[in-house]
């Protein structure tokens, strides 16, 4: 691989940055709950320029721009620590694109595009995460209604959000994959209710509870029993932006001006830690690339980002590490933070998929070894 981005993709990268100097205290990229309206004011803002629609094609309203501009975007907001990228936009607008009807694009990809209408994703429930196969909420047709009940949790930031994306069964139990469907459900709609799970960096996750639930049969996006598809390929879509690279860089540069501080930065022992991680962060960066450069080259791009995944979000705990190793108790102390990457470091490698699922995938697909999936 030999990749370098182009004129126009590096002159885009620094209207980005420009616009981003305006945020640099927002510091959303952990604990958004806690910012939600500064961050939705900064999605407004960049749905002003078109920058949620980026690869959205020109017929919806977008900007029909190559991958590499998403890349670049929220690469620098996640080094500027602003914000993580919205659901909404990529996730379930893309979906919409490729499997809503005309009436469905009509009325939900306008507000997306400009940063009114966010989405929280209802995959997970107690007892199906990694085997999403195994989801058990159920959605009954009814005339021209679906009525939903189930329980959904692990919800990012659903105390926010407008809506849910949620995948229901509507086949048989024993149907699997084959027998599930994915729905829009208006988080304030009578029947659904959201209650917080505190998580160990100081923000929250959720759970999602549906009591018979009436939503309109037109808020089932893509056909029933569909969802697998539209889930794999909306996956897809977005893996080149779902856990950017510079974000390390500067977890890495945040630990260093802290060992610094503390002094310990001219210790023997702190200066090789350090200069196995910088080529580790280096690695990160290439592992990056790798997936944008197999999703331009026309591939899915699946195995490298399970590799990806697993690469960046252990090298993040090994950053945060170690400044427990070398810093002692000031590490320890609350609202540093090294210890708020300490924390947040030991969700990354469960969110999206935890790095048994992800090194199975690359064993399988990646390297051919155990059978098929
Ligand atoms: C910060 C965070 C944000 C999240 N956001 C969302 C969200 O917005 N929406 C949503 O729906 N969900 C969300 N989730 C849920 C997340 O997708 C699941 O937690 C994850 O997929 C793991 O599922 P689980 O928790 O049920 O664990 P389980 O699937 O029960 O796994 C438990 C352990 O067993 C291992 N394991 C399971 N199956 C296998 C296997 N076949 N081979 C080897 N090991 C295996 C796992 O690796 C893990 O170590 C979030 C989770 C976190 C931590």
């Amino acid at each position: 691989m030999n990749f370098c981005f182009s004129e126009e993709e590096e002159a885009f990268r620094a209207r980005v940055v420009e616009f981003l100097e305006d945020y640099r205290d927002l510091d959303a990229f952990f604990g958004q709950g806690h910012k939600w309206p500064r961050v939705k004011a900064l999605f407004r803002a960049m749905g002003e320029r078109g920058w949620l629609s980026l690869g959205w094609p020109p017929e919806v309203g977008g900007e029909g721009k190559p991958i590499a501009y998403e890349y670049i975007l929220w690469d620098e907001v996640g080094n500027a620590r602003a914000a993580r990228n919205p659901l909404a936009s990529g996730i379930v607008a893309k979906s919409i694109i490729r499997y809503g009807s005309d009436a469905q694009k009509q009325k939900w990809l306008p507000p997306i595009r400009v940063g009114d209408l966010h989405f929280s994703l209802g995959y997970s429930e107690p007892e199906a995460g990694s085997d999403l196969a195994s989801v058990r909420c159920r959605a009954e047709r009814r005339g021209d209604t679906y009525v939903i009940t189930g329980h959904k949790c692990w919800q990012s930031y659903a105390q926010d959000m407008d809506c849910l994306w949620l995948l229901c069964r509507t086949g048989t139990q024993e149907s699997r994959g084959r027998g599930l469907s994915l729905f829009i459900v208006d988080l304030e709609a009578r029947g659904v209710s959201v209650r917080g799970l505190p998580t160990l960096d100081g923000d929250q996750l959720n759970e999602v509870h549906l009591e018979g639930v009436e939503i309109p049969a037109d808020q089932r996006v893509g056909p029933e029993n569909g969802a697998w598809t539209i889930m794999a390929e909306a996956l897809a879509d977005e893996r080149h932006i779902q856990f950017p690279p510079k974000r390390v860089r500067r977890d890495f540069e945040e630990m260093v001006d802290w060992l610094r501080e503390q002094g310990l930065d001219s210790d023997p022992a702190v200066r090789r830690v350090l200069s196995d991680l910088a080529v580790e962060v280096m690695e990160v960066e290439m592992y990056a690339l790798r997936v944008l450069d197999a999703l331009q080259r026309g591939q899915t791009g699946v195995v490298e980002a399970a590799a990806n995944k697993v690469f960046q979000s252990e090298v993040c705990q090994r950053i945060a590490r170690s400044a427990f190793d070398f810093g002692g108790p000031e590490a320890l102390t609350n609202g540093a933070r090294v210890n708020t990457l300490w924390r947040q470091s030991l969700w990354e490698t469960i969110g999206g998929g935890t790095s048994e699922m992800m090194r199975s995938l690359v064993a399988r697909r990646g390297l051919g070894l155990g059978g098929r999936s």
